[in-house]
């Protein structure tokens, strides 16, 4: 079983990263070419969801050599509250990944990987869970529920529909083309994504 992710620390994250998939960010040490040199710039709640996605590119590269040439991660970052992933030369299908991995960010706590929301309330805006959000806000915005108390014990690797997110998203989206997109989103939702 892979570990949890959202328990590691940048450095010890990263170094796991760059080790597993540094074939896919050859250019990560020329900041010409690549933002990479400056690791993944977002906190640990999300390190599950970059790490999930970035192995499912690998393997699906990995298994359609004579479709994808030179890809490479260029950034991985936050803004506005999600999670950004930037690549070069990849194609339709790895576009459906990172689209999807990227709106699970904006229901996942980056400090956590506990389901979240934007948080507008301060100038730097970021998805989070009651638990982290500034607590001027948390009394007359989002309450915990009862039995709901310990946002942190339900962590993204844990959450079945997180996986069940993404096996849906394989399942569909070769056959579907853009304009089709809404129908996924439609499922997520029936999942309560
Ligand atoms: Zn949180």
């Amino acid at each position: 079983m892979k570990p949890d992710y959202t328990k590691y620390t940048k450095d010890k994250f990263g170094k796991e990263f760059f080790k597993k998939f540094d074939h896919l960010m050859v250019n990560r040490k020329n900041p010409k070419k690549s933002l990479m040199g400056v690791g993944i710039d977002c906190v640990n709640g999300w390190y599950n969801i970059v790490w999930d996605l970035t192995d499912t590119i690998d393997h699906y590269i990995k298994n359609n050599p004579e479709h994808i040439s030179n890809f490479e991660i260029v950034q991985i970052k936050q803004k506005f509250g999600g999670l950004r992933y930037y690549v070069d030369n990849g194609d339709k299908l790895i576009s459906g990944m990172i689209w999807f991995a990227e709106s699970l960010s904006f229901i996942t706590c980056e400090k956590c990987g506990a389901p979240g929301v934007v948080d507008g309330s301060t100038s730097y805006i970021q998805t989070l869970c009651p638990l982290h959000t500034v607590p001027k806000e948390r009394s007359n915005s989002v309450k915990l529920k009862q039995g709901e108390d310990t946002a942190l014990s339900i962590p993204g690797s844990s959450n079945p529909d997180y996986k069940k997110g993404f096996a849906i998203l394989l399942e569909y989206w070769d056959s579907l083309p853009d304009e089709e997109k809404p129908k996924i989103d439609k499922e997520l939702r029936k999942i309560g994504l």
